[in-house]
């Protein structure tokens, strides 16, 4: 038989490698799987401003800082896309595309996707203007016209971002009030380069052969109208990362992982934390908590079975 883990922890974001660091702690044999780069949405965020003891910090660095530690503490990294888990008498199962592991206790902290509007031109665009990600693309559009879309802290901070390069950044929200945090909300009204469109929605993205050139919105009476841009970036929230996990039954209806204040799941053994999880709070801070307490809770949960 191929190794035995203690636990297998999938996803290298922030939660995951805290996970990861508690288990290692412990003593655990800890196999930490990942399918990009260690960090996970970390490493999209240009600047974080509420994560304690650093004043500001890139999210790329503190990804770093993070993922450092644990060689030091003995975690196995292995890179690969989770398919499916499989819980089975004694062991657990995790396939990817190429390998099948064998653990006694999962923890699952896969994150969550930025959503799709859905809307026609959206497909066709994406790459030729249309982006998800301010950090990876915002230098593309110096001195050009930006739209951003959504009313949360992600739209409303990636567009402070895009102020950097952008000539304007008109933020187009379906409502009247912005759902980001106060603190954003006053720095976006204070910035002479963002515009906001309230009560609005955008029906197409609209272009040439190469690139996005207006977009076609309307508003809460119907008025419609259109607005030359060069990009449009998409912040409309998240969707769960759990589709591997669909078989255990562990979601809610959306897909989001429910668990206990424990990070346990309805299945013994397999742990949900991060963005993947039910909650309300979706944070690195709240991230890196519930990895402490599943690096806890799986110790304790061997300790159980094995003794
Ligand atoms: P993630 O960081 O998403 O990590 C999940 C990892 O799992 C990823 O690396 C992914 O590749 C991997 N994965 C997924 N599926 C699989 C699979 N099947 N197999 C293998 N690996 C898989 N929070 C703050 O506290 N401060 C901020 O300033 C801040 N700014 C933000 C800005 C933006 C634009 C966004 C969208 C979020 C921001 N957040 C911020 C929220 C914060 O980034 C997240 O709450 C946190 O990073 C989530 O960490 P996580 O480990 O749960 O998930
Ligand atoms: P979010 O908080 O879910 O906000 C999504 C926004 O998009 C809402 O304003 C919503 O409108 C709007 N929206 C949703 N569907 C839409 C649609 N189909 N068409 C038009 N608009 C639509 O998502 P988020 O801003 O990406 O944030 C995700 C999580 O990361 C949150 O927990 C957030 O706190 C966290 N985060 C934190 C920071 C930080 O701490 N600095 C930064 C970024 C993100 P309504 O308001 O009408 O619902």
């Amino acid at each position: 038989m191929s190794e035995i883990y203690d636990v297998i922890v999938i996803g290298a974001g922030a939660a995951g490698m805290t996970a990861a660091l508690y288990s290692a702690r412990s003593n655990l044999k800890v196999l930490l799987l990942e399918q990009g780069a260690p960090g996970g949405q970390m490493n999209n965020i240009a600047e974080i401003e509420n994560y304690p003891g650093f004043a500001s910090i890139m999210g790329a660095e503190l990804s770093l800082k993070m993922h450092k530690p644990l060689t030091k503490f003995g975690v196995e990294n292995a890179y690969g896309t989770v398919k499916q888990v499989k819980n089975q008498q004694k062991y657990k199962i995790v396939i990817t595309e190429d390998m099948i592991y064998t653990t006694k206790t999962i923890v699952i902290a896969t994150g969550a996707v930025y959503k799709r509007l859905n809307i026609s031109g959206e497909t066709e665009y994406a790459g030729k203007g249309i982006s998800y990600c301010a950090i990876c693309d915002g230098a593309f559009f110096r001195n050009k016209e930006l739209i951003v879309i959504g009313g949360g802290d992600s739209a409303v901070e990636e567009a402070i971002f895009l102020t950097r390069f952008a000539s304007q950044v008109t933020i187009i929200h379906r409502r009247s009030a912005l759902r980001a945090q106060k603190i954003i909300q006053d720095r976006a009204f204070a910035n002479a380069k963002i515009k906001f469109l309230w009560n609005t929605i955008v029906e197409k993205i609209q272009g040439n052969e190469r690139s996005v050139t207006q977009v076609r919105i309307k508003n809460k009476q119907n008025n419609a109208d259109t607005i030359s841009c060069k990009g449009v970036f998409i912040y409309i929230g998240l969707n769960p990362f759990s589709k591997p996990f669909l078989n255990l039954e562990i979601t809610d209806k959306n897909g989001w992982i429910k668990t206990d204040a424990n990070m346990k799941t309805n299945i013994p053994g397999i742990f949900a934390i991060g963005d993947v999880r039910k909650k309300t709070l979706r944070q690195i801070t709240t991230a890196v908590g519930e990895g402490s307490i599943a690096g806890q809770q799986v110790y304790l949960y061997l300790q159980e079975i094995e003794n």
